[in-house]
């Protein structure tokens, strides 16, 4: 796993951020930026494009690949420094701490704010396992564009950003969703462990029905986790439950809606067998259920999710059985390469969630946005 050198990011000048924000700007045509398009982009106003790449490529934020022609792709760790960057230009916090977990597709980092408050920050990885789950439909991996793992973890993260919040609202036990900045969505610290690592509850009755009735009250707005289970469920020394983890929500509307509700609830209910030895046999029936089935869609259009975003989305984080089952997975729509090829980053401080949607779907935040500290100033 990776760990957090905070102080490279201290050590980074202005011209490095802005180097290695061309280099993510780029990856928007070229799977590889090559060196002189890097230098187009970054229009550094002293030059030295190539000394500041060397020093990216040294702190692992950029990976020189010369397989085809010479050029740069971000890294993982190169693609969090810019999301912690602008979250940390923009005050959310000030520190990175340590790893609190991993996940199937993310990594979940300790983070802390100026007033000294603890919060969690995940950052999403989409890209490895979900590609590779996908690979057989040949969507991603070959017919798409390049950019899809910048792309798709950040459509990951505000999707989850969009719904803690609305889940949150409407008083579901979640974390506070505070900010979110490309793949990285900040919340609050969840108090206690995942399920999975409990060994006791004193009142399983009590936790068991809280879990049941969040997947059934969560079905009441229209909504299903499809994700429900013991590594997603968080419990404190006081038993209180907080669940996580929601880039793959679905509608209640949706086609396997019934499926992945029976699906969610026979997680929780054979976890409680296999762990308690708690046996229950009634079940939450779906179609019983009063739902409200526009929240998904309400929810997604309210943060600028196209149509097109939720299909991908969907069959990125979807890809189990019951999907590929039904086979009907509509052809990726093979776009051509997009044609603000010419896009350049200007020099107006514009806050990245003014800019237009297209620049935001792409992923590309302004470079000074990121209101970069030079390394002596304090
Ligand atoms: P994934 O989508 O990759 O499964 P999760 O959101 O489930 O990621 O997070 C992975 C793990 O990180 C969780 O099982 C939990 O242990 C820890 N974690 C996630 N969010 C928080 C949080 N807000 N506070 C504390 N721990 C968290
Ligand atoms: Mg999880």
């Amino acid at each position: 796993t990776m760990k957090f050198d905070v102080n490279v990011l201290q050590y980074l000048s202005k011209d490095d951020f802005r180097v290695l924000t061309a280099v993510e700007l780029g990856m928007k045509t070229h799977e590889i930026v090559p060196a002189d398009r890097v230098d187009q982009l970054a229009r550094l106003k002293r030059g030295g494009c190539y000394k500041v790449l060397k020093n990216l490529l040294r702190h692992k934020l950029v990976h020189h690949d010369s397989t085809k022609y010479d050029g740069f792709r971000l890294t993982n760790l190169g693609y969090d420094f810019l999301a912690i960057k602008a979250l940390v230009n923009r005050g959310v916090f000030v520190s990175v701490g340590r790893q609190l977990g991993v996940g199937k597709e993310s990594v979940i980092y300790e983070v802390g704010t100026e007033d000294g408050t603890i919060l969690a920050i995940k950052l999403h990885r989409l890209g490895k396992t979900s590609f590779r789950a996908v690979k057989s439909k040949r969507d991603y991996v070959e017919n798409r564009t390049h950019f899809n793992w910048l792309y798709l973890s950040r459509l990951a993260a505000k999707k989850e950003y969009a719904f803690m919040k609305k889940l949150g609202d409407e008083g579901f036990p979640v974390p506070n969703a505070v900010d979110w900045n490309r793949h990285c969505v900040v919340m609050s610290l969840v108090p206690g462990y995942p399920l999975v690592q409990v060994k006791e509850i004193q009142n399983h009755d009590v936790v068991f029905e809280t879990i049941i009735s969040q997947i059934i009250h969560m079905a009441e707005v229209g909504l299903i986790h499809c994700d429900f289970n013991e590594f997603n469920i968080m419990i404190d020394d006081n038993e209180k439950v907080t669940m996580i983890d929601f880039p793959q929500i679905v509608s209640t509307s949706h086609r396997n809606a019934e499926m992945y509700f029976d699906r969610d609830v026979e997680c929780i209910i054979k976890f409680f067998r296999k762990r308690f030895n708690i046996h229950y046999d009634e079940r939450p029936s779906f179609s019983s259920i009063e739902k409200s089935s526009e929240c998904l869609d309400k929810v997604l259009a309210a943060s600028g999710f196209s149509k097109k975003d939720q299909e991908e989305i969907e069959k990125i984080t979807q890809t189990n059985e019951l999907n590929s089952e039904t086979g009907k997975e509509s052809e990726a729509t093979d776009e051509s390469e997009s044609s603000d090829d010419e896009t350049e980053a200007t020099d107006e401080a514009i806050d990245e969630r003014s800019l237009p949607d297209a620049y935001i779907e792409a992923g590309i935040i302004k470079m000074e946005s990121l209101r970069v500290v030079d390394q002596h100033e304090s």
